[in-house]
């Protein structure tokens, strides 16, 4: 008895997600590349200061 009303499921969540970032290394100079997931899972590439392409995996 006396269970609580689900009120506290109606707080949206915040979508962390939507703006969690990956960071990958350039396999061609080793720089460090930060890009949002969402990004990444979109174009599945990733370029480097340098201008390398970083083929990204679907793994994340
Ligand atoms: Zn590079």
């Amino acid at each position: 008895m006396g269970r609580p009303q689900d009120e506290e499921m109606g707080q949206k969540e915040t979508d962390a997600k939507s703006d969690e970032q990956i960071s990958v290394t350039c396999p061609e100079c080793g720089a460090k590349v930060k890009l949002a997931v969402k990004d990444a899972e979109e174009k599945m590439t990733a370029r480097c200061p340098k201008g390398h392409e970083i083929a990204l995996v679907k793994a994340l």
